[in-house]
């Protein structure tokens, strides 16, 4: 039955939202499902398509942009394009979301210049920009993965506590209303380089402000979202194929090291 499955990987706007280089998300995904045997199909969301494209995705990606990029894509997931993405998320539909993306998944995003950008509203959140004169929150990041139920999933398959590490790069800050972090800060700025809180977690969505890219230096996350979006899309209980790792393992080891962080 493995064998004859399929992903679907929904990318939104791949030309506004992929600065930062996280198109890499969208690629970890397809290697690691082809890696396994698993027929892959990346499906592109774009201004020219339909609300109907949302009902043919198993997993969602959204990666990050600048403030322009982010109003032109508002001004497109609107109305029937915007229902369908939430009935997607509400129904668990599995999707990471970087940087831009999940400061539009929430109520709205403040920019430095020009005017309030109207969110989805999916996620209890507010995120603005200080100003153009505010420095940005620049840096390597290092944090631990809370939310509920991921954060038990994570640990009972690692065996130690979920680390995510990686890089982030925005002007804004994030405020959570009744959402629940994603994780807790141990190097870096998180949401707002005050409340020690990253990112956000819904349903069975991940909101991060974390590039790296994120998911191939932190695979179990990838792992965890294609195995979710299967089970969603099958409603059957799926165990995928351990694949070596080592190499990230070497990697993430290093770059703790590096940032004398120890976990
Ligand atoms: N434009 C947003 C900000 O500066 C998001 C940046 C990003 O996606 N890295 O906060």
């Amino acid at each position: 039955m493995f064998k004859t499955q399929e992903l679907r990987i929904g990318w939104l706007y791949p030309t506004l939202m992929s600065t930062y280089g996280d198109r890499g998300n969208v690629i970890c995904l397809q290697r690691r499902c082809q890696w396994r045997g698993l027929n892959v199909t990346i499906v592109p969301v774009t201004q020219q398509t339909e609300a109907s494209i949302f009902k043919e995705i198993d997993v969602i990606v959204g990666g990050g942009a600048q403030d322009r990029q982010q109003e032109i894509v508002m001004r497109d997931l609107r109305g029937a394009k915007a229902e369908a993405f939430k009935e997607k998320v509400e129904e668990g539909t599995p999707g990471v979301f970087t940087c831009g993306s999940p400061q539009l998944l929430g109520h709205y995003y403040e920019p430095a210049l020009g005017r309030r950008i109207e969110g989805l509203g999916l996620l209890d959140l507010v995120s603005k920009h200080p100003g153009a004169n505010v420095s940005r929150c620049i840096g390597d990041v290092v944090f631990e993965i809370t939310s509920s139920p991921l954060a038990e999933t994570l640990r009972k398959q690692l065996g130690k506590p979920p680390i995510i590490i990686g890089f982030e790069n925005h002007g804004g800050r994030t405020y959570l209303g009744k959402v629940e972090p994603l994780g807790k800060m141990i190097k870096g700025y998180g949401n707002n380089g005050e409340d020690g809180y990253e990112g956000a977690f819904y349903r069975h969505v991940i909101a991060t402000y974390c590039h790296g890219p994120l998911l191939p230096k932190n695979p179990f996350i990838a792992d965890w979202l294609i195995q979710t979006a299967l089970q969603e899309k099958y409603q059957a209980e799926i165990s995928l194929d351990p694949l070596d790792d080592s190499l990230v393992e070497q990697a993430r080891k290093a770059m703790l090291k590096r940032l004398e962080v120890n976990c």
